[in-house]
């Protein structure tokens, strides 16, 4: 059984509790990561007797190549998708068919409603989503890649940077060395933050010299094969000096905070736990007030996905979830630090999945 049949299988497990025939998976990552499609703006129509891809002309090929052993179903350019939903519905004897309400535009809905006559439309949340969350080894496999990739990425730039080096200049660079290492880009644009700009969480890297900011926040990760990767590192330039007093302490309570979280890792445990586990630690430095967001999410085909890992999260971790543990301190005007790595629930605790140094003295670059 191929891996997106397995998947497959394990929504329509779900079926009877969810009092649905069919499902119509609308949202593209879903598609993908049911059918294999790397293409866009199709859908899957999931039956137990089999799943047919929804698509036009322009994907006939790369249907052919990703997902040989689906039922296709290929409008011409004078219908549109609606329609084509319409008629394969008609066609399947579904009666009682599960839309993602998350992924689904409200126009697109009354179009499909108008097109689709008798059927009763079953509104369904994070279904897909839910089996995301658990990785199969493909997956465990396409991510450990997509963090080496960008852990030999970084080192390939740091061991090359100048300090007239702007934070544009290396967002690019880090990406130019993921690609080289096989990448198909970024998992999201780089944040390369220098000096005070380190203290904004989303920042957009600017045309400062690195040279001249004396701490470096770096927040990059890789897309590969369609998994992502998501690490940070912040980085003090000896030149500069490390920041002072301040600087080293905060540094200290992140990683002491980051190493306590993973810590707390395993199948079973509340992802509000792990999270109260950073959180504590930073409180206790009395730096609770400057962790200004959750520490971590699920990476995946996206970015962001589920679990999350925050103090309101009523998730529990499970065996073969994939996620971040990103704490960090931010001092508006002064500096911000942040420490992420990528960590996969195991049966036994937590495997991390990335290895770049994050000792306060390996994260002193020498320019
Ligand atoms: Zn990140
Ligand atoms: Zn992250």
């Amino acid at each position: 059984m191929s891996d997106t049949h397995k998947r497959r299988q394990t929504v329509i497990d779900r079926f009877d509790p969810l009092g649905i025939d069919a499902l119509l998976v609308s949202d593209e990552t879903n598609v993908r990561y049911l059918s294999g499609f790397t293409g866009d703006s199709s859908y899957l129509l999931i039956q137990p007797s089999g799943t047919t891809i929804l698509s036009d002309g322009r994907f006939t090929t790369q249907i052919a190549i990703d997902c040989p052993q689906l039922q296709t179903a290929i409008r011409p350019p004078s219908q549109a998708l609606h329609d084509l939903v319409g008629s394969v519905i008609a066609d399947s004897g579904a009666r009682r068919v599960g839309i993602e309400l998350n992924h689904l535009s409200l126009a697109m809905y009354r179009k499909l409603t108008a097109a689709c006559g008798s059927v009763q439309w079953i509104e369904t949340t994070d279904v897909v989503e839910t089996s995301r969350q658990i990785k199969d080894e493909i997956e465990i496999s396409r991510t450990r890649e997509a963090v080496e990739i960008a852990e030999r990425a970084l080192e390939a730039v740091l061991a090359s940077l100048s300090p007239t080096d702007t934070e544009r200049e290396m967002a690019y660079r880090i990406e130019a060395e993921m690609r080289r290492r096989g990448a198909t880009g970024c998992s999201f644009p780089p944040i390369v933050a220098g000096g005070s700009a380190a203290a904004l969480p989303h920042y957009h890297p600017d045309q400062a010299a690195i040279g001249e900011t004396g701490i470096l926040l770096i927040d990059w990760g890789a897309q590969h094969k369609g998994y992502t990767s998501d690490l940070t590192r912040t980085y003090s330039l000896a030149t500069v000096g490390t920041g002072g007093d301040k600087y080293r302490r905060a540094y200290a309570a992140v990683l002491e905070a980051q190493l306590a979280a993973i810590e707390r890792i395993a199948p079973g445990v509340s992802a509000a736990a792990v999270d109260a586990a950073a959180r504590g630690v930073l409180e206790r430095h009395g730096m609770g007030e400057a962790f200004l967001h959750s520490l971590g999410h699920g990476i995946g085909l996206q970015i962001h996905e589920s679990p999350r890992i925050a103090s309101s999260s009523e998730q529990t971790l499970q065996s073969g979830m994939i996620v971040t543990v990103e704490p960090g301190v931010y001092f508006a005007g002064e500096f911000g630090i942040r420490i992420e790595d990528d960590v996969l629930v195991t049966d036994g605790g937590c495997e991390l999945l990335s290895r770049l140094p994050k000792g306060l003295d390996d994260c002193r670059l020498m320019l």
